[in-house]
């Protein structure tokens, strides 16, 4: 097995084995690039060592041939006295880690050869301050010393002879440094900084190895969800020098800007620099047009492989250079990564220039990307005051008063005030402060902590990890990294998407893209714009795709919210909320009733509330289908709570003026009551113990659609049936239903067909499901549920308590609430699909859990090839999208 590549070898398709930057270094060097020569150590060399603690056997050897083809071809050699080769050691894995792992540049430099690379140069300050920057970047990444050493000697000779910045300081500085920096090597480490340039070399390669196993390194794969065994590679490449004086110098350029996705060239450039001098932000930085002036020829060159490497890459490209003394050298290139927004630009730009086609420009965009432009964002032209930044956990702009702890945010909140909860880190006590906040800051913990999954799930604003904030439960307040405190009641403002933190009160704005999306300021959107680029990629996405997009809706202002938003109907509308608020009265007396009149009169009263209802939402729908379900939760959920009645009973007696009322009701909601609600008396369960029920629902639904169809309307309406576990179940309902339609179509002298079909949300339904298409008209799988009781846990109780530590740990690489579960639930899911079918071809399937909405499970759910998906009208848009994606 070959373990080492010459640059010349390797291309951009073989980032497994290259590396990231390897795999792109190569490529530069195919296209004839000027790229400093040097060779790539590969994954699977990492691999071993990671795995068995040693380099491959035939490593040694392999370096050793493809370091002296190195030194034949620039005719320099390691340590060399006179005129010596430098390398940089570089790590590089198949996915960027910015700034995970290590580098360390100028190996190669000795005591003696420092002398020589002085004389050749003819530059003693270059020379000594390359020797002080190796041993301070061997020290920290190969012996593990602690940085902050290295800085204090510098900040020190700074000082003592008085200059501000590096540069100010001469060859003679340079070299009590480099003194310096000796003796913190021995001190520290133990031992002395190694003369021998090859086994510096060899022990760079092993800290690049060991640099993919850092804690930050795992913790940042883990939210990235980039896996643990893949190791990296490690470059080993030919110095080239930008801190050789004033004509030289290092930095960074994007093909177009990655926050706005502007066209045209974008770039820091540090004169008399090296290496991470840019990004580390020791200096202020010149633009590319001051670079212009300063040396218009490598300039000018510089732009035309940009071009090149937008014209290769068909993509944004980020790129790393350093110019030696009037000559340009590339050090770095990939497609860079960018903002919603500018992914959007960009890939609409591109398809403009002819560079890429429609279903590409699909691929470069996200439905996440969509649905961050979808949230309302802090005005970009309001005054803003940046403390911290952290990590955006869950998007959004959430402006409110600092609580600290959950009983205060939750009093506030019932105050009618805006809140954002302020932890060091939350756990399942936060969870009360957390619903009533919104938004949630936290200054420890990551992607997968407590708050970020909880934030999430509940689409609360969220921002983690701010480490830059002092939070003081004890002080109720926290500070900012320049000492200002915010106490207990500031208003601050929190961005989920970027992680920004700012003080005070930024002005929030709907998103420009809603509106678009609404059909408002279509004339307004120019092409180049974020809102063109967004309308004319979902116009693609709704050519392509083949899946169906309704919305979950139970009101008309929703349904017409989600058919703005272009949804085909709705997949899911819950009738629970229609038996609440004043009806709970009727819905009491319903189930006090003793006698069939009595019953019958409850109905009767609830019957022309709900004929109304439906017959709102499916005049919002008109033409469209809207798939009603029959009541679904437990009938307790309905009566007054538990405590308060027995408090009433209770004083009632005391008082000697007993509550005959609500003793009845205490003993009704008693009997009623439930250990496991989730797995009790509801849904169909329900249907057939009070069939009266189901069978208002169905009658008025029937009624309104006769209605709307003789004022010449077009009603659609579904019946659906949740909960069903077993066919018999469902032909029962069906049996009543059908009688109650062909009832109300008889009366009102319309012709009615309403189909009727089942929630799959039960393993045992989805097993049978062969059988239960013999009763169904349409399958729409409620995933929730069916995830519920496919795990065994109910998403109340669990997700505040244990999904943190099983996402810490890996058992959920996202909790399976947020994507489906496609080995187990989606298994289920794809099986009584396909059984569906089978039985009955023209059967209608659909998913209207919370998945319909996620992206990956869009996916999925194309994969197996269901009809249609059903989310909340806010995600409609997102769904299109990624409807279209997976196909494009
Ligand atoms: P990262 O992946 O963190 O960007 P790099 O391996 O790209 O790390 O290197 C860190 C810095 O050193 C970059 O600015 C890079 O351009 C610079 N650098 C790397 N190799 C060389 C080299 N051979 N000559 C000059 N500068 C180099
Ligand atoms: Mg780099
Ligand atoms: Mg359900």
């Amino acid at each position: 097995q070959q373990y080492v590549f010459d640059f010349s070898q390797g291309s951009k398709d073989e980032k497994d084995l290259l590396g990231g930057k390897g795999a792109n270094l190569a490529e530069m060097t195919k296209l004839g690039l000027p790229v400093p020569p040097g060779f790539t150590i590969t994954t699977a060399a990492c691999r071993h060592y990671l795995e068995t603690g040693t380099e491959p056997e035939s490593l040694a050897a392999e370096v050793g041939a493809h370091l002296a083809a190195l030194q034949e071809n620039i005719g320099k050699r390691l340590g060399d006295p006179e005129d010596p080769l430098l390398v940089s050691v570089r790590s590089g894995a198949k996915f960027s880690m910015p700034g995970m792992m290590e580098t360390v540049l100028n190996v190669g430099l000795t005591d003696i050869s420092v002398i020589g690379l002085a004389a050749r140069s003819g530059d003693e300050r270059f020379a000594w301050d390359s020797y002080r920057r190796l041993i301070q970047m061997f020290g920290r990444t190969v012996l593990g010393i602690d940085g902050e050493s290295f800085d204090e000697r510098l900040e020190a000779r700074k000082k003592i002879r008085d200059v501000d910045a590096d540069v100010d300081l001469d060859a003679s500085d340079l070299k009590v440094l480099v003194e310096e920096y000796k003796d913190i090597v021995l001190v520290e480490s133990g031992r002395e900084f190694p003369q021998d340039p090859r086994q510096q070399l060899d022990l760079a390669i092993r800290a690049v190895f060991d640099s993919w196993n850092t804690e930050r390194a795992r913790i940042y794969r883990r939210q990235e969800r980039i896996p643990d065994d893949l190791g990296t590679a490690v470059n080993v490449c030919a110095m080239v020098f930008g801190n050789l004086g004033p004509d030289s110098g290092t930095g960074v350029a994007f093909t177009r800007d990655p926050a706005t996705g502007a066209q045209g060239v974008y770039g820091d450039y540090l004169p008399n620099a090296q290496g991470e001098d840019v990004v580390a932000g020791i200096r202020n930085t010149l633009s590319l047009a001051d670079l212009e002036r300063l040396d218009a020829a490598s300039y000018r060159q510089l732009l035309g492989i940009m071009e090149t490497l937008e014209r290769h890459y068909l993509d944004l490209c980020d790129i790393e250079f350093t110019i030696e003394r009037g000559k340009l050298w590339m050090l770095q290139t990939r497609v860079g990564k960018r903002t919603a927004a500018a992914a959007f630009r960009i890939a609409a730009q591109l398809v403009d220039e002819g560079l890429i086609d429609e279903d590409e420009a699909l691929s470069r965009v996200s439905g996440a990307q969509l649905a961050q432009l979808m949230f309302p964002q802090f005005d970009a032209s309001a005054p803003r005051e940046l403390v911290a930044t952290g990590m955006g956990a869950s998007p959004g702009a959430a402006v409110g008063k600092v609580a600290f702890d959950s009983a205060t945010a939750v009093a506030w909140a019932d105050a009618g005030e805006d809140v954002i909860l302020v932890r060091r880190e939350t756990n399942p006590d936060d969870l009360r402060g957390m619903v009533a906040s919104r938004g949630v800051l936290t200054s420890r913990g990551g992607k997968t902590s407590h708050a970020a999954v909880v934030a999430r799930g509940m689409g609360r604003t969220c921002v983690v990890g701010v480490d830059a904030l002092r939070v003081d439960h004890g002080q109720r307040s926290f500070s900012t990294p320049d000492g200002t405190r915010v106490v207990e009641g500031h208003v601050i403002s929190i961005d989920g998407s970027t992680g920004e933190v700012f003080l005070g009160a930024v002005p929030v704005v709907p998103s420009a893209v809603v509106d678009a999306l609404h059909g408002n300021g279509e004339s307004e959107a120019h092409d180049d714009d974020v809102v063109g680029a967004v309308l004319r990629l979902m116009n693609h996405a709704d050519q392509r795709r083949r899946l169906g997009v309704r919305a979950n809706a139970d009101t008309p202002e929703d349904a017409r919210r989600a058919r703005q938003l272009g949804a085909a109907g709705i997949g899911l509308c819950r009738t629970e909320h229609m038996f609440l608020g004043p009806r709970r009265k009727i819905v009491e007396r319903l189930i006090l009733a003793r006698t069939a009149e009595q019953r019958h009169a409850a109905l009767e009263e609830l019957r022309p509330l709900q004929r109304t209802d439906f017959s709102e939402i499916l005049e919002a729908m008109d033409g469209l289908p809207v798939t009603i379900r029959l009541l679904d939760p437990p009938l307790h959920e309905f009566l007054p709570d538990l405590t308060d009645l027995a408090v009433r009973v209770a004083v009632g007696e005391a008082t000697g003026k007993p509550d005959a009322e609500a003793a009845e009701l205490l003993a009704e909601v008693q009997r009623l009551d439930e250990t496991n609600p989730m797995l009790g008396m509801r849904g169909v369960r329900l249907g057939l113990v009070i069939p009266e029920l189901f069978a208002l629902q169905v009658r008025a639904i029937a009624e309104a659609a006769a209605e709307l169809r003789g004022q010449g309307r077009d009603p659609r309406p579904e019946i659906m049936v949740p909960l069903v576990a077993a066919v018999q179940e469902l032909e029962a309902v069906r049996e009543m239903a059908e009688r109650t339609v062909a009832d109300v179509a008889r009366a009102e002298g319309v012709e009615l067909s309403i189909p009727i079909g089942t929630m799959i949300e039960l393993p045992r339904a989805a097993m049978t499901a062969h059988q239960i298409a013999e009763a169904a008209e349409f399958f729409s799988f409620g995933t929730n549920d069916l995830t519920q009781t496919t795990w065994g846990f109910s998403r109340d109780d669990v997700e505040a308590t244990f999904f943190p530590a099983y996402l810490e740990k890996g058992i959920f690489g996202v909790s399976p609430f947020e994507s489906i579960d496609a080995e187990g639930v989606g298994r289920l899911v794809s099986i009584a699909a396909w059984e569906g079918k089978e039985q009955r071809p023209d059967l209608k399937i659909g998913v209207c859990g919370e998945h319909g909405g996620d992206p990956e499970s869009i996916h999925f759910f194309e994969s197996i090839l269901l009809d249609y998906v059903s989310c909340s009208p806010f995600r409609v848009p997102v769904a299109r999208l990624e409807a279209g994606r997976a196909r494009a």
